[in-house]
């Protein structure tokens, strides 16, 4: 499977953009009360690093959604399979994900939290693909922007597997 695997982006490369994410992040929510949102499962790694860079006291919760459709390609349909275990109300809300593709997973999370009254709601994400964008979701933070690649590795998965390289690649079929 991973023979099929073209690096994109290197460990030391991934790391380096993550610890200035974090210093980012440090700055922006200073003195403020945040909870770090990370969606499952293909977050895993970053949301680990990203929340280690961060130099602050924070909640870190997790939700995990599924799309309806299954396949490849996200139908924007989400239900929640796991929901955050920590108030969001009142409070400055950041979420993080994998990779935003279509933006449509994004977009109906954002909404779904949104009604929950945080202060504020801002989105971080390592990998963006804005060519495949069908809505517009503004997000906050980005790690890399990259073209329309299938990619894996560092959390994201073919079919389950390859979330454990620690580089991000390009599946090639
Ligand atoms: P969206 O709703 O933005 O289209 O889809 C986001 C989700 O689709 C991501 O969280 C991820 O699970 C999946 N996805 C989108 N593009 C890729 C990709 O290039 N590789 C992998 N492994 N998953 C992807």
């Amino acid at each position: 499977m991973r023979k099929r695997v073209t690096p994109l982006l290197s460990e030391a490369q991934i790391q380096t953009r993550v610890q200035e994410l974090g210093v980012q992040l440090t700055k922006d929510y200073a003195g403020k009360d945040l909870v770090v949102v990370g969606l499952l499962n293909g977050v895993f790694p970053f949301m680990a690093d990203l929340v280690r860079a961060i130099d602050l006291d924070f909640d870190v919760s997790f939700m995990q959604v599924a799309s309806y459709g299954g396949g490849l390609e996200s139908t924007g349909e989400v239900h929640i399979l796991k929901d955050t275990d920590r108030s969001i109300r009142g409070r400055h809300a950041l979420v993080v994900e994998d990779i935003v593709d279509t933006g449509l997973t994004l977009f109906k999370v954002s909404n779904l939290l949104k009604d929950r009254e945080p202060l504020s709601l801002r989105i971080c994400t390592l990998l963006d693909k804005p060519s495949r964008r069908k809505v517009q979701v503004p997000v906050d933070y980005i790690g890399f922007t990259i073209e329309d690649h299938f990619v894996v590795g560092y959390g994201l998965d073919l079919d389950g597997k390859l979330r454990n390289l620690p580089y991000v690649g390009v599946y090639h079929p």
